[in-house]
């Protein structure tokens, strides 16, 4: 049990080394090989059960393998707060350090300035809470048309501070060939049939 079952690029390797991850976690050893087939996931994790890197280790071994060089968005990971967003970002950091992956975070509260400079800069990853992400998505900063990756994390938190309906406007503005996933600490949580059933095309369901 160890990652290289998964047959990741160097890069991720190197990555995993320096963060100190030899074994996977179980959440990590169900999800990567169906994610890095193309499976769309339904999948109950909580926290600290090593979901992140669940599923920035198939985005970016997708990134890695199959470049492309149009500069637009090709991965979005959409969470409920800033706190959570820079969490994320930190762990691609870490994980994507051997790489030339660029991941930029978008989140109310901060500079949008900077965030519209930070989104000229093409990153091919989005770490985004939903109300600024959508703002910039009207006025165009944003552009979800190529998007291959589509990650909703946290989900049940997400509806419970009442983004259902900005959630929503975002999926129907991303590419409809998209892969999509969604985690959530329950699945039993009202309301979340709503957005797997607009969000999710045939899931491989997977409670952890
Ligand atoms: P998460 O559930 O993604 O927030 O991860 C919880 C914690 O576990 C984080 O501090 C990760 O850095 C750590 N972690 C994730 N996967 C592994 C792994 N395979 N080996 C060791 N630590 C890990």
């Amino acid at each position: 049990d160890n990652f290289s079952e998964f047959l990741l690029p160097d890069a991720l390797m190197r990555g995993l080394a320096s963060a100190g991850y030899d074994t996977p976690t179980p959440v990590q050893t169900q999800v990567i090989p169906l994610a890095m087939d193309g499976m769309d996931l339904l999948v109950s994790a909580a926290t600290g059960s090593g979901k992140t890197a669940a599923f920035l280790l198939p985005i970016m071994q997708r990134m890695i393998d199959t470049p492309v060089h149009e500069g637009g968005t090709r991965a979005l990971i959409l969470v409920p707060t800033r706190e959570l967003a820079r969490q994320i970002h930190t762990h691609f950091m870490r994980l994507g350090s051997y790489t030339r992956l660029r991941a930029e975070v978008i989140t109310g509260g901060d500079s949008k300035g900077h965030q519209i400079s930070d989104l000229r800069k093409n990153p091919e990853i989005l770490v985004a809470t939903p109300g600024r992400l959508l703002e910039f998505l009207e006025t165009g900063e944003a552009d979800l048309s190529d998007l291959e990756i589509l990650i909703l994390d946290e989900a049940d938190r997400m509806l419970d501070m009442g983004f259902a309906e900005d959630v929503l406007a975002i999926i129907r503005s991303s590419n409809p060939e998209r892969q999509s996933m969604l985690f959530s600490a329950t699945l039993h949580h009202k309301g979340l049939s709503r957005l797997t059933d607009s969000f999710l095309r045939e899931p491989q369901v997977l409670v952890i």
